[in-house]
């Protein structure tokens, strides 16, 4: 399954935020077997939300959206999808049941537009905060904040799957460019896809849905690079 993010907020573009949403939902997707092929960070502007959904959306079996979901004015995460999906949004019956009756909040305290979700959409309730998130047509909708994003996303994450990748670390005591002919020749030789990370020392992350195959290619490349001393 493959996999688009879209985080929303100014304050990631200005870098006041760091997108920690992106990293963690990278990680969550990649141990379903999920491959994330996009991450896009876009402004808190409705037009900038809906026309980058509706792209990805074309291209990708499902997109999941973070951030700008509470009833301020910043808030336009829910018109921009609903317009990616050429519907309205409108107060959603489920988003009023479940925060009267799991939230301290009354209907009628709440800020104009917190139950207010896409037509038509599934509701998804938000345990650690307020402002409810939602599905519709393969988009999923999730809070910016992380502790609230990452307890809805886990309400959902069985919708997410794919082969499991397995994952094996080579690391190399050697610079990047002298590596190039054995990082081809590894992919060459076994079906496995490779990444090499440049730092203290070269970071080879070798992976595979076939664990064997994993193995036979780890130990090909392990005999032919230069080791780390620890
Ligand atoms: P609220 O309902 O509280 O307004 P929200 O879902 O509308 O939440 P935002 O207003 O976009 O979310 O952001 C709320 C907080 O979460 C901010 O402090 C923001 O910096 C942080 N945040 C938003 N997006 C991300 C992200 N991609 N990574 C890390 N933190 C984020
Ligand atoms: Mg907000």
């Amino acid at each position: 399954m493959q996999v688009a993010l879209v985080t929303v907020g100014d304050e990631l573009l200005a870098g006041d935020t760091v997108n920690t949403n992106a990293a963690w939902l990278g990680q969550r997707l990649a141990d379903r077997g999920a491959s994330v092929e996009r991450v896009v960070v876009v402004p808190d502007r409705e037009a900038d939300i809906a026309r980058v959904v509706n792209e990805l959306r074309a291209d990708y079996d499902a997109v999941l959206v973070t951030g700008g979901l509470g009833p301020t004015h910043d808030d336009l995460t829910m018109e921009g999808v609903a317009a990616a999906v050429g519907v309205p949004v409108e107060e959603h019956d489920d988003a009023v049941a479940w925060i009267t009756d799991h939230t301290d909040y009354e209907h009628a305290d709440l800020v104009e537009g917190t139950t207010h979700l896409p037509k038509g959409s599934r509701m998804l309730p938000n345990p650690e905060g307020v402002a409810p998130g939602c599905v519709v047509e393969g988009i999923y909708v999730l809070p910016g904040v992380p502790d609230e994003m990452e307890a809805m996303f886990e309400s959902v994450a069985d919708e997410f799957s794919g082969a499991y990748r397995h994952v094996r670390t080579v690391e190399a005591d050697e610079p990047e460019s002298a590596l190039v002919d054995r990082l081809a020749e590894v992919r060459d030789r076994f079906d496995v896809t490779v990444g090499s990370y440049p730092g203290d020392h070269v970071r080879i992350k070798v992976q595979s849905t076939d664990e064997d195959e994993l193995e036979r290619a780890v130990s090909w490349l392990s005999e032919r690079v230069e080791p780390t001393s620890n």
